[in-house]
């Protein structure tokens, strides 16, 4: 058997969605899996839609996806080169294309716009599409050569006879067969003379010893052509794998237009690379057991493509979240800190020990920009209302919390120690001479300190990150906001 080989195969023509990842990732885990090679290769040959800084793109997110390249335009492995625009200049389309002229596979045509636009006839999904009517098949050898002397501009197409029916084969579909007559004789070489992309994927996967082609079922209709053209060179096809189509959560197709579904934005967004590739890998793809949770190289030893799903997959935001949770975490302190000190340093102006707020958000946040909301009242109580010191578990009112603040107060005064352990161990101590239960003391004092229902740590974790002083202007505050509206409810 020969040497796995695939090909990542973008145009560049912008930001890299997670349709272009997942393909990317995909083939990325075949070739590894099997002790292959990876291979990058640029198909830029559509001028009109080729965009500035769209190749950069490309490598940036495979390099911070960790889809490591073994061949490309970067990586000489002498299959070059490795954007087609190069590939072009040594004339090797050309060369392609006249073999399948002399073959009968293939024609000149030298049919100008307004023929080409009055035979455009169907109307498919809002586009008008034409069925070349093969009028130049019927040029005799001697016009075709006189028009090409006069330098007459010309494409060339490929001849797909009218009877009879294609078969192809894709890993997941099957055998698919479709008539020949509704095949258009497609444009290999364009009248620029660049080839078309439908030609030269074709020209290079065998060049380039493609053994595998991952790409999204959008191409599913084009495959039966360039089956004939394998075909028509002898050549054997590559295991084809046409991914189901993604979409999100309304079941609408996912765009590159939709701009959270690129993964520069997902990581502007702080997801995070690991969370990101990991989720991708689980679009349309699933391991035998229920597991989630993969590194890359787990994924390198997990991946088979066989049990690559064709239902459509929902790029579902609330999970992707999730995951980024666990990879939270799951993720060492000093990393995590690191990460998520700019924006603990957003939230808090005040000298607070960031690292000890960190290690309490740790588990909680499921992305980095969480921590704002989980973090705001060390900068400042929020606003609320008395009526959060009733807890019915807790058995807690405002009257009783009024009670037991103001009994704390002079012992918190007294406290040295403000460390979690010590506030700890005195709290304690003061529930057990009140012999009441645990939260009917720490409920009204966490809810004093921070003025919230949820918060990331518990009271005297957060009072140890205030200090005594503030501490206890907070506790003295929620003793006055208790009196206050004692007296207005007389
Ligand atoms: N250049 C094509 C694209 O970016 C690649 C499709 C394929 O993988 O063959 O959509």
């Amino acid at each position: 058997m020969s040497k796995v080989r695939t090909r990542y195969a973008p145009s560049p023509t912008g930001k890299m969605h997670v349709g272009n990842l997942r393909s990317a990732l995909y083939e990325f885990l075949i070739a590894k899996h099997a002790g292959g090679d990876f291979m990058l290769r640029i198909e830029d040959t559509d001028q009109e839609r080729f965009v500035e800084g769209a190749t950069d793109i490309i490598y940036r997110t495979l390099e911070s996806a960790g889809l490591k390249h073994d061949e490309g335009p970067d990586k000489d492995g002498g299959f070059g080169p490795y954007i087609q625009s190069e590939r072009m200049k040594s004339g090797i389309y050309m060369e392609y294309a006249k073999k399948l002229v002399e073959r009968g596979e293939a024609y000149y045509c030298f049919c100008n716009k307004e023929r080409l636009d009055s035979l455009k006839t169907e109307i498919v999904e809002g586009k008008e599409i034409m069925m070349y009517d093969k009028h130049c098949l019927s040029l005799s050898k001697e016009e075709v050569e006189a028009n090409l002397a006069s330098g007459k501009p010309f494409v060339i197409r490929q001849n797909i006879p009218n009877e009879g029916t294609t078969t192809f084969h894709d890993e997941l579909y099957g055998d698919i067969s479709v008539e020949n007559a509704e095949l258009d004789d497609m444009v290999l070489i364009k009248s620029d003379g660049y080839p078309t992309y439908n030609f030269a994927n074709v020209v290079d996967d065998h060049t380039m010893n493609i053994t595998h082609v991952v790409r999204g079922n959008e191409y599913l209709s084009s495959a039966p052509k360039y089956q004939r053209l394998y075909d028509a060179f002898g050549w054997e096809s590559p295991v084809y794998i046409h991914l189901p189509l993604i979409t999100d959560e309304n079941h609408k197709k996912l765009s590159k237009r939709s701009g959270h579904a690129s993964f520069e934005d997902l990581v502007a967004q702080g997801f995070l690379t690991d969370a990101v590739v990991n989720y991708i890998a689980l679009l349309g793809w699933s391991p035998e057991d229920n597991r989630e949770i993969f590194t890359l190289d787990e994924l390198i030893e997990e991946f088979d493509y066989h049990r690559i799903s064709k239902s459509p997959a929902v790029f579902d935001i609330v999970k992707l979240k999730w995951m980024n949770g666990e990879y939270l975490k799951a993720m060492d302190f000093d990393k995590f800190y690191e990460m998520a000190e700019p924006y603990l340093r957003e939230s808090l102006t005040k000298d607070f020990d960031l690292k000890k707020i960190a290690a309490m958000v740790k588990t909680r946040i499921e992305i980095f920009p969480d921590i704002a909301e989980h973090v705001d009242f060390f900068e400042a109580v929020p606003e609320y209302d008395v009526s959060m010191y009733a807890h019915k578990k807790m058995k807690t009112t405002p009257e009783t919390s009024l009670e037991v603040l103001q009994e704390l107060i002079p012992v918190l005064e007294t406290q040295e120690d403000y460390s979690n352990d010590g506030l700890y161990e005195t709290l304690c101590k003061y529930v057990a001479d009140k012999g009441c239960k645990n939260g009917y003391v720490m409920w009204p004092v966490r809810t004093a300190v921070s003025g919230k229902q949820m918060t990331p740590g518990g009271a005297t974790e957060i009072m140890e990150v205030l200090g005594k002083e503030e501490s206890l202007s907070r506790i003295r505050a929620a003793v006055a906001k208790l009196e206050s509206c004692k007296e207005s409810s007389l």
